[in-house]
């Protein structure tokens, strides 16, 4: 059980990662909201990617 849990978690922080790699810095300006979807982007992804304009959703969709 917990070996699946752990699995479950890397994905999902693989799939961030991959979502990061898609955003493209462009005035070193984060925005607090996606700018896609409205929806809220959190501090930690925008201090991990700045000037990320896009949720990690959008980010992925956009991107992949
Ligand atoms: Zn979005």
């Amino acid at each position: 059980m917990a070996d699946q849990l752990d699995r479950a978690w890397e994905l999902s922080e693989m799939h961030l990662r991959e979502a990061l790699a898609h955003c493209r810095p462009l005035q070193g300006e984060s925005r607090t909201h996606c700018l896609e979807c409205d929806a809220p982007i959190p501090e930690g992804r925008r201090k991990a990617a700045p000037g990320c304009q896009y949720c990690v959703q959008c980010a992925a969709e956009l991107g992949g």
